[in-house]
C-alpha cells in the first residue's frame, strides 16, 4: 500500500490486482520487442522479458473533511468476459479498511469513467442483490459519460452498467456532474475525452502542491514514449491520442505528481520531456515531504 501527502491532502492507494503480462488485449502495440527498447520502464512497469506490469487499484483522497474514493476497481462476485477479472474474490474491502477507511467512512465515489474495472465496488452482492458498497456516499458520474452508457451506445467494457452503475442511479445515490466540476476546494475534474466520451481525470491542489490522476486517458507509462499507441478500449482512438498528447504536455516538467490509474507500484511520478518530443515517467524524484512511499 502506498500513501502520499499533497499539501494537506492524503492519497492512499488500495490495490485490487497487479498483472505481469497478459495485458496485450489492452495495448496491442506493446509487444515485448517494441517495449524492451524503452529502458526506463524497467523494473517498475515491465519485467526483463518486456512484459508489461499493470495494476488495478483505487485511490482514496482524504482532505481532512472529505473522503473521496477514485475508481472502484473490478469488484467481487461479478461475471466478466475477461477471464482474469471474472468472479474475483479479493480482500479489497478488508484492505481498504486496514488503510483506515471503512466503507461507511467514504462520502464520495468518483468514477473517471464507467468501464468494468472502474465501477466494480460501487456495489457488492448481499443476499443475492447488488447493494451500494459505500452506504453514505454520493456517487459522481460525469453527465456525458452517463448519457453515453445509458443510451446503449457502449461497448463490452461497459458490461458493468447493469450490476454496478445503474443500481446506484436507480437508488437515487448518483449525481450527474460536469466534466470540469469542482468537487471541493482541493479536488476538481478535468475533461479528458477519447477513451470514453465523458472520461475525466482528477486534479488535486493543496497548499501550493499539485497532483493529477490520469484515469484511463493513459493506461501504461509506455504510452508516454509511444504517443501513438492506442488502447483497444479507446472509444475514439484519434481523440484519445490528442488528449494524451495535450495532457502530457501540460504535466511535463512540472512539480505535479502524476498518478496512473493502472500504473504498477510505485504508481506515481513526474512526467519529464524527452528530447524527441516524447515523455517518460520519473519515479525516483522526491519532492520534499509531499511524495513518500510507505
Ligand atoms: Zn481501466
Amino acid at each position: 500500500m502506498n500513501v502520499w501527502q499533497i499539501g494537506n491532502v492524503k492519497v492512499t492507494r488500495v490495490v485490487e490486482i497487479e498483472m505481469v503480462g497478459g495485458t496485450r488485449f489492452i495495448l496491442p502495440d506493446a509487444a515485448p520487442d517494441k517495449v524492451l527498447p524503452i529502458k526506463w520502464l524497467y523494473p517498475h512497469f515491465m519485467n526483463e522479458k518486456g512484459k508489461l506490469i499493470m495494476s488495478v487499484h483505487a485511490l482514496v483522497i482524504d482532505t481532512g473533511e472529505r473522503r473521496i474514493i477514485v475508481d472502484t476497481c473490478i469488484g467481487n462476485d461479478k461475471e466478466r468476459e475477461i477471464a482474469g477479472w471474472n468472479n474475483l474474490q479479493t480482500t479489497f474491502l478488508d484492505d481498504l479498511e486496514a488503510a483506515g477507511y471503512a466503507p461507511a467512512d467514504i462520502d464520495t465515489v468518483l468514477c473517471t469513467h464507467l468501464h468494468v474495472d472502474h465501477v466494480g465496488w460501487n456495489t457488492r452482492l448481499v443476499d443475492g442483490k447488488w447493494v451500494p458498497t459505500f452506504p453514505n456516499a454520493r456517487y459522481l458520474y460525469a453527465k456525458s459519460e452517463w448519457d453515453h452508457w445509458a443510451s446503449g451506445d457502449g461497448d463490452k467494457y461497459g458490461e458493468a452498467y447493469e450490476d454496478s452503475v445503474k443500481p446506484i442511479f436507480d437508488l437515487g445515490l448518483a449525481d450527474l456532474v460536469d466534466c470540469n466540476e469542482q468537487i471541493c476546494d482541493e479536488v476538481s475534474l478535468v475533461p479528458t475525452p477519447g477513451h470514453t466520451p465523458g472520461h475525466v481525470s482528477v486534479r488535486i491542489s493543496s497548499e501550493g502542491k499539485e497532483a493529477f490522476i490520469t484515469g484511463d486517458a493513459l493506461h501504461h507509462p509506455c504510452q508516454m514514449a509511444r504517443l501513438d499507441w492506442a488502447a483497444s478500449a479507446d472509444a475514439d482512438p484519434e481523440q484519445a491520442r490528442q488528449t494524451r498528447r495535450d495532457m502530457l504536455s501540460s504535466l511535463a516538467d512540472s512539480d505535479t505528481l502524476v498518478f496512473g490509474t493502472h500504473f504498477a507500484t510505485p504508481s506515481a511520478g513526474h512526467v519529464v520531456s524527452d528530447s524527441d518530443g516524447t515523455f517518460r515517467l520519473e519515479v525516483s524524484r522526491q519532492s520534499g515531504d509531499d511524495f513518500s512511499v510507505k
